[in-house]
């Protein structure tokens, strides 16, 4: 399980990386990136996302 970006729905705001405890988000120009290692699936992202970008998922 990680957290999921939706690229189509993300504006690249940022404020995922901000709020993510782990440092797991990373933003590269308008791509957002999740290392699902240090990912601990606690959501805060994706409550903190204005558009419902993030989600947490069934990682492979
Ligand atoms: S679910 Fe939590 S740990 Fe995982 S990327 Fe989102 S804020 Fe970070
Ligand atoms: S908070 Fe949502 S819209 Fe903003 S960069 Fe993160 S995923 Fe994209």
């Amino acid at each position: 399980m990680a957290a999921v970006c939706d690229r189509e729905r993300c504006i690249h705001c940022g404020g995922c990386v901000g709020v993510c405890p782990k440092d797991a988000i990373t933003l590269r120009e308008t791509r957002i990136e999740v290392d699902s290692k240090r990912c601990i699936n606690c959501g805060l992202c994706a409550k903190f996302c204005p558009v419902g970008a993030m989600r947490i998922e069934d990682g492979v």
